[in-house]
């Protein structure tokens, strides 16, 4: 089932994660146990992430280097036709313009398809470490609103690979991704939810935001993007703060504010496990919050640890 049509036939808001895929070398049971303690609440989907190539330099024996071009996980469509195998629930891989040409995301669009695949949600992704902005493939997308109409291209029907003649129409519903806080390249807000737009004129059916830990600053973003003429359901994304070491690194990583009625509390904190503690409550709190505001759903980025999360919908929904 479409994302879109579970948000629009739900009488509720509900409940859906984001997991990372284990590293490579790690065994298949390694994804389902990311996945089995959330599995009793039902999720309507799950979202797998997408993890672009990286560089690495090895040293030779005479002292020169050779670049070696590494995948540090699964593949998506390998991921997601194990999931598949052992849920019943309806995955949403994200696909990134970040290391494909368009012919191999085409490529990997009509596999997902093959599996039964009904939603993607389309992405840019980030640059590769040592490289200051984000460089596209030569044959590549520079921004996710290109993918997104590549997209609807191949859900009308229409291929980048002029050989395929009558080829079958996908019919993918597409979600994408906004900053409440603003993404990290944008000059500013209003600029950055121009650009949502286009992702959203040009075909996407959703959105879903960046994490963040100030309401306020969601329902805002919400309110000026209604005002810019979007109209698609947009989906909070929160993740519970879970040790001291996320306290620096999620704003640094993810280009967020954490707010300071927050930090009065966290500072409270000496043991990563009072850091835990607090994280839920604050999760919880914003979730029953936005609850009340008439979000469709919430996003919970797992980000491998599912017990916060299970412990925060049992006192949510
Ligand atoms: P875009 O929509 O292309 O926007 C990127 C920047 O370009 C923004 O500043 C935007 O304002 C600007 N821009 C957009 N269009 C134009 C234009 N036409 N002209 C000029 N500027 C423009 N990353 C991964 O690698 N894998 C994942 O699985 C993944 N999942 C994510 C899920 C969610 C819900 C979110 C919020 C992020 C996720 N990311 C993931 C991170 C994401 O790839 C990065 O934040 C990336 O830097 C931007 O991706 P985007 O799709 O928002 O890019």
């Amino acid at each position: 089932m479409k994302v879109i049509d579970i948000i629009k036939s739900s009488s509720k808001p509900f409940a859906s994660f984001e997991l990372v895929p284990p590293l490579k070398g790690s065994d298949v049971s390694r994804l389902y146990a990311g996945i089995e303690p959330l599995n009793e609440f039902n999720p309507p989907f799950i979202n797998i992430t997408c993890h672009r190539d990286e560089v690495e330099y090895h040293q030779n024996q005479d002292g020169t280097y050779s670049k070696v071009v590494l995948a540090k996980r699964p593949g998506t469509v390998a991921i997601v036709a194990a999931i598949m195998k052992r849920f019943k629930m309806e995955v949403v891989p994200h696909v990134i313009c970040g290391g494909a040409s368009r012919h191999r995301i085409e490529s990997e669009l009509l596999d997902l398809n093959f599996l039964g695949i009904e939603n993607i949600v389309a992405l840019r992704g980030d640059s590769i470490p040592g490289q200051k902005y984000f460089i596209p493939e030569p044959d590549g997308h520079s921004h996710s609103s290109e993918l997104v109409k590549q997209i609807v291209r191949l859900n009308h029907g229409n291929y980048l690979d002029f050989s395929v003649k009558n080829g079958i129409k996908t019919d993918f519903c597409i979600g994408v991704a906004a900053y409440p806080e603003k993404h990290y390249e944008a000059p500013n807000i209003e600029t950055d939810i121009m650009h949502l737009k286009e992702k959203v004129d040009n075909g996407a059916d959703y959105v879903i935001t960046q994490m963040f830990f100030d309401n306020a600053v969601f329902l805002d973003f919400v309110e000026r993007c209604r005002k810019a003429g979007i109209e698609v359901p947009i989906i909070p994304g929160l993740k519970p703060v879970s040790t001291f070491k996320q306290i620096e690194m999620l704003p640094r990583a993810f280009h967020l504010d954490i707010p300071q009625d927050f930090m009065k509390i966290l500072a409270h904190c000496k043991t990563d496990a009072d850091v835990y503690e607090a994280g839920i409550e604050w999760c919880v709190n914003q979730s029953r919050e936005l609850i009340s505001s008439g979000v469709p759903a919430i996003h919970y980025y797992t980000m491998g640890k599912a017990d916060n999360i299970r412990q925060i919908i049992k006192k949510t929904f």
